[in-house]
């Protein structure tokens, strides 16, 4: 079996943890650079990702168009994903989804996201919130071409995240594993932030001391990371899909 095979599987698996963890529903997507062509990278076509299968997997230039004779309907938004790994080439995975719980953070500028919970500290110190109407005025909010695409990843920067007003969030991240972990306590952590808001005085967020030294106990193979894996994978129902790369 060959390595894209492995990667078609975990990009499979990774659409129905993100389903499975209500980090996305019908709509939300997420994406992995070509390993043979990093101007490539492959994502579902236009289908939720509850119900994405291998076959479903089309593959993409970083203009966010199909690569080859590709007839099937593709994600409107697929352009967050072209515009982030034209930008970020050290960038392998993205996840844009519009997780109910982060959304709050989008649109009020009282309170910054940021990690407040140990689990939440992939999530990186600093999450900016990118508004498309500040340079492309009433949209429907979608990101629907590359020039928005890149306005979005250009807010984005070196960050790991980025919010985006009224609408989702943005996720890069170094591997699969990485991106849909982030995702997924993403949320986690916002619900912690705004549950400490209502309990009233001083928030407490991670300190920059204490990001680091969670960064630097991270390794994207290591036993705790695909513990999580593992588990997110069987609890989705694709346990069978699994294959651990060699650490
Ligand atoms: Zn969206």
């Amino acid at each position: 079996m060959s390595n894209l095979d492995s990667i078609f599987r975990d990009l499979v698996i990774a659409n129905r943890i993100l389903a499975t963890e209500e980090v996305v529903d019908a709509y939300g997507h997420v994406s992995i650079r070509h390993p043979d062509n990093p101007n490539h990278f492959l994502i579902a076509r236009s289908l939720a990702p509850d119900l994405v299968t291998a076959d479903d997997i089309v593959e993409l230039g970083l203009d966010g168009q199909p690569v080859g004779n590709e007839k099937r309907t593709l994600y409107l938004e697929r352009f967050v994903h072209a515009a982030i790994f034209e930008a970020r080439p050290e960038v392998t995975a993205v996840v844009h989804a519009h997780a109910e719980d982060i959304l709050p953070f989008g649109i009020a500028d009282a309170t910054r996201l940021r990690p407040v919970i140990h689990s939440g500290s992939f999530v990186g110190s600093e999450v900016p919130v990118w508004d498309i109407a500040d340079n492309f005025g009433d949209t429907n909010l979608l990101v629907t071409n590359m020039e928005q695409g890149r306005d979005l990843a250009k807010c984005l920067g070196g960050n790991n995240v980025a919010l985006m007003r009224g609408h989702g969030f943005a996720a890069a991240g170094r591997s699969l594993i990485e991106v849909v972990r982030m995702s997924v306590y993403l949320p986690r952590n916002a619900r912690a932030l705004l549950r400490a808001k209502q309990l009233g005085g001083r928030i407490r967020y991670l300190s920059q001391g204490e990001i680091d030294a969670r960064n630097r106990g991270y390794s994207p193979y290591s036993t705790e990371t695909w513990r999580a894996w593992e588990y997110w994978a069987n609890k989705a129902g694709v346990g069978d899909l699994l294959s651990r790369p060699e650490a």
